[in-house]
């Protein structure tokens, strides 16, 4: 992440110097590298770089260097919350050294007046969230016509729906506005595109930290719960052609016997590679792999890591991988020296905040997609099974709707009593109980859902049949 650019090979103000002195930083990231010299030109700019890659002192260093400590608004830093807002004011503080800058944070939540009082005695920089920033604006205790600098940290989270029209309220505000700078992890089209219509002809930087290159290749991911990921994985198997090469990742050892088991069970060829197996073993395999002999292994990470094998066309993660990188890696194995390729991504409810994330690292383009239905005169090899963990909320509860053609089924005490009989449950599997539309809603726990489902076909409630279903 870091380059041999020496801050001190910058003609910085001595203060920064002696700021970025105290913080112990001698070079520059590459980010910095790349955007500080255009930046301090007083070019607009649009600043891509991953996560980490030392984003805030890229905007920071020549903010600092162009502001005055003259009580005068000249730069106005925006952040999508609190906490990133105070995060970058505090290193804007280290890192000015002795520039006698006014730094102040202004965002919700804290006492208005006091921050207003403090506005009033002169403020050089505001890192600040667009809410309290235009609230303050309306009050008059910021100029909005006194910036000439205007910066967006996380500016995809900036500019992106929600956000959106706070930003326009305040830059058709900023009447002095000369340089905008903008600094993301990932930079959607969308984004960019809204961002052209405010900024004039900005470089658009994107530095990657590492050398992760993102296959040309179509990618799709399918919500599936862990009760149906093999099931799931039978039907991209089963779609497989002559010629397609499979490498099937999972996160552990053991998922992967697991895996490997049941499908050898179910008649498919794939071959288990991990960690546990002697060198020779695995290079064995290796060999027939290659050799096409072996059409589908199902791999962790470590023990893939190597896998130079030119004619992988579908990649699947069974697992989402917990770091971030290795989904590139993962997928990477495919889609080699222009071929095409596939990836395929399995998400279950616990995946998904982890596919999220490093869809949002790597700005890629998944598509959400169904499982393939089977091939004509194909037959289901896995079945599919009701997966009542998926359809649970946080606390673990489905809900069930009763309905007996309208009629009442008893008070909550009464349907309460009637699931702690019937299922044998305790009274905290059973949760909220409530009337509407003329059906009684009933949340049971997932553990004890299908018993609940069993009692309610067997036995009627309050002397009456009920039909029962499962409410999304
Ligand atoms: P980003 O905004 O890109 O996610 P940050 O700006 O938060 O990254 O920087 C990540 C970390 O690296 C911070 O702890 C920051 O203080 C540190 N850092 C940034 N630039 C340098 C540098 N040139 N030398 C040493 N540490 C740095
Ligand atoms: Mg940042």
């Amino acid at each position: 992440m870091f380059t041999n650019t020496r801050f001190k090979s910058w003609n910085l103000p001595d203060n920064l110097h002696q700021g970025l002195d105290s913080l112990g930083w001698e070079f520059a990231t590459q980010v910095q590298k790349d955007t500080i010299p255009l930046a301090r030109k007083g070019l607009d700019l649009i600043g891509q770089a991953r996560t980490g890659s030392g984003k805030t002192a890229a905007f920071g260093i020549p903010i600092i260097e162009s502001c005055k400590p003259n009580g005068n608004l000249q730069a106005l830093i925006l952040a999508p919350t609190r906490e990133l807002a105070s995060q970058v004011s505090e290193e804007l503080n280290l890192i000015q050294g002795d520039s006698g800058l006014v730094i102040m944070t202004v965002y919700g939540g804290t006492d208005l007046e006091k921050q207003a009082r403090k506005l009033q005695d002169g403020v050089d920089i505001i890192v600040g969230t667009p809410g309290r920033v235009m609230d303050m604006t309306k009050r008059e205790f910021i100029k909005m016509d006194s910036p000439t600098i205007f910066c967006l940290d996380e500016a995809d989270r900036m500019l992106d729906m929600g956000f959106f029209p706070d930003i326009t309220w305040i830059i058709e505000r900023m009447s002095n506005r000369d340089q905008t700078l903008l600094f993301s992890a990932t930079f959607p089209q969308e984004i960019i595109d809204a961002a052209n219509e405010f900024m004039k002809e900005p470089e658009f930087i994107l530095t990657s930290s590492e050398e992760l290159d993102i296959p040309p290749i179509d990618m799709y991911s399918v919500s599936v719960g862990r009760a149906n990921k093999l099931w799931a994985l039978s039907r991209l198997l089963l779609r497989m052609s002559e010629d397609d090469q499979t490498i099937i990742f999972c996160n552990t050892k053991r998922m992967v016997d697991l895996a490997t088991q049941r499908l050898k069970k179910k008649e498919f060829m794939v071959e288990g590679l991990h960690g546990d197996l002697s060198q020779n073993q695995r290079e064995r395999l290796l060999e027939r792999y290659k050799s096409g002999e072996i059409r589908t292994i199902i791999a962790t990470d470590v023990a893939a890591r190597g896998i130079d094998v030119d004619g992988i066309t579908l990649v699947i993660n069974y697992d989402i991988p917990n770091d971030i990188d290795s989904f590139i890696h993962r997928v990477g194995r495919t889609g080699r020296i222009g071929r095409s390729g596939e990836a395929w991504s399995l998400v279950s409810k616990d995946d998904s905040a982890q596919l999220s994330k490093i869809i949002a690292t790597y700005n890629l383009d998944i598509v959400e997609s169904k499982i393939p239905e089977l091939g004509e005169n194909q037959d289901e090899v896995i079945n599919h099974q009701e997966d009542f963990q998926e359809t649970s909320n946080v606390f673990g509860f489905i809900t069930l709707e009763l309905d007996a053609s309208g009629k009442s089924l008893g008070s909550s005490r009464e349907i309460m009593n009637w699931f702690v009989s019937k299922i044998r449950c305790d009274e905290l599997a059973v949760g909220d109980i409530y009337f509407e539309d003329s059906t009684t809603k009933v949340e049971i726990h997932s553990s004890k859902i299908g018993l609940a489902i069993k009692a309610l076909e067997k036995h009627e409630m309050n002397g009456l049949k009920v039909n029962t279903s499962i409410v999304n």
